[in-house]
């Protein structure tokens, strides 16, 4: 089989099917045991339950099929963040992070890595490669970001980041594996809160790590087994789950999202639409040659605050709610937690809804906004 998304995908749904005797069961099971069988010489099999859990282990072998590396699963998309910087990381470090990316991670380095003696340093996305990468461990990219959708390109600042000497982390979780590949293009590690897409049903936090450098992924294990971040069975469970479904989620999301933002595009109600899909959105061409697609997150800038309210709270198909990934389409005025963007701005996350429901359902509302907001 070529290595494409089908076939990965593919590969991921039967991925269970080799392993099984006579008998055992086809769906995953869910062990919820601290403790192993274990007599005599410990080595080679399961041990304990921070070390090991045949649950988790079929997520990470389910990922893995779709990252085309080994993957190390947390129980959140901040625990798998965290890992890799305090696996890596020592005091004297610097660190680029994206001034425009999630905001948790750059908490993270103010109030937590600061204090072990490590330097974070911001840019925005569009701009991320000027300045070069001289002196930074680590470079960490999120692609496109999020709210704003500005997108940098993964390869050149792989390519600069390693002749400087950095390792770079990709946070991949608006993509996902099935819409971006940050490690074929150049990228060291990947992090992604499966949280949002791959889980898919918004009722777990979950993350991951991925990389193809055995010595960062023997650290990150490391990290794991002593700070004991471990996922939980059931959380594991809930996650194969989704990622059974994935493929057909994701495509549905992001073929949403391409007609609704055709369909909302220009809408007087409108000041602005962002999606990188759009020709006119200012890093279309590299979007289209690194993007396998153009994702499920739009940009929308109503007059005012009182119109996105209005909006989102009276659009029969969305959810008013933080996060995105779910079935439900989603939304919120990102203002409300100080993004640095204008008060009417709705980050809009397009969900499972047959198409032409949602199109029609987002049009009307804006259609029917009262006037003078
Ligand atoms: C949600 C999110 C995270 C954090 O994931 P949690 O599971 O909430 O810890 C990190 N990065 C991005 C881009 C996210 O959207």
């Amino acid at each position: 089989m070529t290595d494409t998304n089908s076939s990965r995908t593919a590969r991921l749904i039967h991925a269970r099917r080799d392993g099984l005797n006579k008998g055992d069961p086809v769906a995953l099971p869910i062990v919820p045991s601290a403790t192993f069988h274990l007599p005599g010489d410990p080595a080679g099999v399961a041990q304990y339950g921070r070390s090991h859990n045949p649950t988790w282990e079929a997520v990470e072998h389910a990922l893995s099929l779709l990252e085309d590396a080994p993957c190390l699963a947390f129980p959140s998309g901040m625990a798998a963040i965290t890992a890799p910087f305090m696996a890596l990381l020592k005091a004297g470090d610097r660190i680029l992070l994206p001034s425009d990316g999630y905001y948790t991670t750059r908490l993270l380095a103010d109030r937590i890595l600061a204090r072990l003696g490590v330097t974070a340093e911001t840019r925005p996305t569009a701009q991320f490669a000027d300045g070069g990468f001289d002196g930074f461990r680590i470079v960490y990219i999120e692609t496109p970001s999020n709210p704003g959708l500005d997108i940098l390109d993964i390869k050149a600042v792989s390519d600069a980041a390693h002749a400087a000497g950095a390792l770079v982390i990709a946070d991949n979780t608006t993509m996902t594996p099935l819409g971006q590949r940050p490690l074929a293009l150049g990228a060291d590690i990947v992090v992604a809160a499966d949280t949002k897409a791959v889980n898919g049903h918004s009722d777990v936090l979950y993350g991951h790590v991925a990389s193809r450098d055995e010595a960062v992924m023997s650290a990150v294990s490391e990290w794991r087994k002593l700070s004991g971040s471990i996922p939980g069975p059931f959380e594991s469970w809930l996650v194969h789950r989704g990622l059974e479904t994935l493929e057909l989620r994701f495509a549905r999301m992001c073929d949403s999202a391409e007609a609704v933002a055709k369909a909302l595009k220009g809408h007087a109600a409108l000041e602005t639409l962002r999606y990188p899909g759009l020709p006119d959105h200012p890093a279309h061409h590299l979007a289209a040659a690194q993007m396998d697609r153009f994702g499920f997150l739009l940009g929308l800038t109503l007059r005012s605050e009182a119109a996105a309210e209005h909006f989102i709270d009276n659009c029969p198909l969305i959810q008013p709610a933080t996060s995105f990934g779910g079935i439900h389409t989603s939304a919120e005025r990102r203002a409300r937690w100080g993004d640095a963007v204008a008060p009417g701005f709705v980050r809009l996350a397009v969900g499972c809804e047959p198409t032409e429901e949602l199109v029609s359902a987002l049009v009307q509302t804006l259609d029917n906004l009262p006037a003078g907001l």
